[in-house]
């Protein structure tokens, strides 16, 4: 895992849980999170820690949303953890690198299980030559929504009126270091 923040509404629809796996394969130009590429970097935590933490937040959060690094690098893992938060009445968003299409095509029990405790996909690799300006959460023009259960429709993706396009959050850690999230182009920590 390469962070955790337990309440946010800068990463998906309403408060969420959102969750950076460590390790991506993908190496897009301008990548947001530099920092969560390494798989031999972040900790190991158990999914069933995960599962009590994100439950404990309770009414606070209406989902959890996975991010990376690339989630579906640990997808049974991403997929156990899903599947239970799931059951307890939230909703799972994840961002991918791969497109549906790749990841549907990936011969992996793991892949699929994570596809199937997902209720909105956002798939495609960044591309910082396309940077998006009307929707929400996603860093380019390319990305795209992917509506796999009725949990949410397609529209939640932009603001109401009234509602902020975007929301940077910024919280300081130990040290001071800086943890940015929210803002999907370039690396701002
Ligand atoms: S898929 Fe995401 S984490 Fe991986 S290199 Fe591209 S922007 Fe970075």
């Amino acid at each position: 895992m390469g962070s955790r923040v337990s309440g946010t509404v800068a990463e998906g629809p309403g408060g969420r849980y959102a969750l950076w796996l460590q390790g991506c394969r993908l190496r897009c130009p301008g990548c947001c999170n530099p920092h969560f590429l390494d798989p031999a970097a972040g900790e190991e935590v158990e999914v069933a820690a995960l599962v009590r933490e994100i439950l404990a937040a309770g009414g606070e959060i209406e989902g959890v949303t996975l991010l990376g690094g690339e989630p579906f690098d640990q997808a049974a893992g991403a997929a156990a953890l899903c599947r239970e938060v799931r059951e307890a009445g939230l909703s799972v968003m994840v961002f991918s690198g791969h497109t549906l299409e790749e990841l549907r095509a990936r011969e992996d029990a793991g892949v699929a299980e994570l596809l199937a405790a997902t209720d909105l996909l956002v798939d495609g690799r960044y591309d910082r030559s396309r940077p998006e300006r009307a929707r929400r959460w996603v860093g380019s023009e390319n990305q795209r929504f992917h509506f796999l259960t009725g949990r949410y429709a397609p529209g939640v993706e932009r603001a109401a009126p009234g509602e902020l396009e975007r929301v940077v959050e910024v919280r300081l850690g130990a040290g001071g270091r800086a943890f940015v999230n929210g803002w999907p182009e370039g690396d701002w920590t």
